[in-house]
């Protein structure tokens, strides 16, 4: 009777034992363990092509993302029928057929090419021309920006009037320098650095290449591309948590060391890493939403100090009856110096006629605060003849990426002062921490999907070549 009792508590500690150990892996395997996984921070298209990359490399990871889908600010919606893109729509520069084109065509994402000298100037309703202020805008824009250097930086506005000489003397002015600045970045001219602006300059010219801009019209949305970087990464299902993405996780501290890292999430979860790629915001790092244990380097702080998000609000509007048709332009820009607006005509081809919709951009400033559909019909009511009120409003949408927090913001700009030191006191890792995302696509490259892409695939790879 003793012997069975000693042998079945042989047995028995062996069994915890083995239990105990089969837990201990599976949870180092889940948590990473100090020489395990590398925890990537936010599934947007960065997350995702550094995601690509430590696979490619047969480096485990795992994706933690704080929102319950993935993309990030790729977002879209369902909108009179048709599928928006509340955050980024565009491929830029597609004709320039890198990797984001390829990725594109792989899933036959849909698009069209947005022809922006479709455009004209308004002044309560009625058009006006703007072809003198445009020729002085451009030729102050090509005498001023190629002189701006990065010893002597200055903001656009600085720039142009230093250089050639130019400032908005008219409503007309601003409206032009807006649609150049303003638009592309998110913030005025009076913020923006010149040194950094230099790739923006074809939007204004009537030599403008329709086919370098491709408007993405997919019903499945423009984050379609990062849910099939997340799928060929090994993300089986990218709707929902699974064994190498944790949506709903919002990481609310990161410690660290030269060996590893642990990550901290809002609901108690900790991760164990061997190290960190953050994927977050400019505007979230700036937050400091991510506490981070040591500091982020002083350099670090101080670049990130040099930058700044830029607000950027699309509203979508539906009318019960067309509003703007086939004959109107494409882009209508009321003409004003104190607020940048612009809207789009979609109700036309190759957009989606028959839809009655415009989308109002809402650049800089105080950004949409408070009554949104309210600022779209203003913007419309000075674009056209007929006032439209909320009565003739069908349906609209929009989305606030400044009071968004886990973007707080729209995209990153560099701003007087930011320089390549800067650039490589980011990118460079703290021990086991790295930083990437749009804000860091390269010396010259951010605030877009391929800035993104860049960055993630960029920063994976140097990890690999340091652990
Ligand atoms: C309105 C708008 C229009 C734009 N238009 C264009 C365009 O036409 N063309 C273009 O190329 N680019 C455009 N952009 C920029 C483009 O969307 C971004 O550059 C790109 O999508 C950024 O990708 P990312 O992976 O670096 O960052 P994100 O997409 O922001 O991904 C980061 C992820 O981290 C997550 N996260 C943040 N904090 C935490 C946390 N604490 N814990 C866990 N997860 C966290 C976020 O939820 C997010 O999913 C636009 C952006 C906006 C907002």
């Amino acid at each position: 009777m003793r012997k069975r009792y000693i042998v079945v508590a042989v047995i028995g500690v062996c069994a915890l034992i083995a239990t105990i150990v089969a837990l201990a892996v599976t949870l180092s395997r889940r948590n990473g363990g100090r020489d395990g996984l590398v925890v990537i921070i936010g599934a947007g298209i960065a997350g995702a092509s550094a995601a690509a990359e430590l696979k490619r490399a047969g480096q485990p990871f795992v994706i933690v993302e704080g929102r319950s889908q993935v993309g990030g600010r790729m977002t879209n919606t369902l909108f009179a029928n048709v599928s928006v893109e509340l955050g980024a729509n565009w491929i830029h520069d597609y004709t320039a057929r890198g990797e984001l084109e390829e990725l594109a065509s792989r899933i036959d994402l849909n698009g069209v090419p947005t022809d922006f000298s479709d455009s004209a100037y308004y002044s309560d309703g009625s058009k006006v021309s703007a072809s003198v202020e445009k020729t002085k805008f451009t030729n102050a824009w090509s005498k001023a920006i190629p002189l701006a250097n990065s010893d002597d930086d200055q903001t656009v506005l600085q720039a142009l009037s230093k250089h050639a000489g130019w400032k908005p003397k008219t409503e007309i002015d601003c409206a032009v320098m807006q649609y150049t600045v303003d638009y592309a970045f998110g913030l005025s001219a009076r913020q923006v650095s010149a040194f950094h602006v230099d790739l923006e300059t074809e939007i204004l010219g009537d030599e403008y290449d329709s086919a370098s801009e491709y408007f993405v019209k997919d019903n499945r949305g423009y984050n379609a591309v990062v849910k099939d970087v997340l799928e060929r990464a090994g993300v089986n299902d990218t709707s929902k948590t699974g064994e190498l993405l944790m949506l709903n996780s919002n990481v609310t501290a990161v410690e660290y060391n030269g060996t590893g890292a642990r990550v901290k999430l809002g609901n108690g979860v900790v991760l164990d890493a061997r190290a960190v790629i953050s994927t977050v915001s400019l505007g979230v790092l700036q937050s400091n939403m991510i506490q981070f244990k040591p500091p982020l380097q002083q350099k670090k702080k101080n670049a990130l100090g040099k930058m700044a998000m830029g607000s950027y609000t699309k509203i979508y509007v539906q009318f019960k009856q067309p509003v703007l048709t086939e004959s109107d332009p494409l882009i209508l820009l009321p003409t004003n110096c104190d607020r940048a607006r612009n809207v789009q005509n979609l109700n036309k081809e190759p957009f989606f006629p028959g839809s009655n919709a415009v989308l109002v951009t809402v650049m800089g400033g105080e950004g949409v605060k408070g009554d949104e559909l309210g600022i779209a019909l203003t913007a419309v009511n000075q674009v056209v003849k007929q006032k439209v009120t909320r009565e003739m409003v069908a349906h609209y949408v929009y989305k606030n990426f400044d009071e968004d927090p886990f973007t707080q913001g729209a995209y990153s700009n560099r701003l007087v002062g930011f320089t390549s030191d800067d650039f490589d006191a980011l990118t460079a890792p703290q021990q086991s921490l790295y930083l990437a995302g749009e804000m860091l696509g390269g010396q010259e490259e951010y605030g877009s999907v391929k800035a993104a892409i860049t960055s993630g695939k960029a920063t994976a790879e140097l990890l690999m070549r340091n652990i």
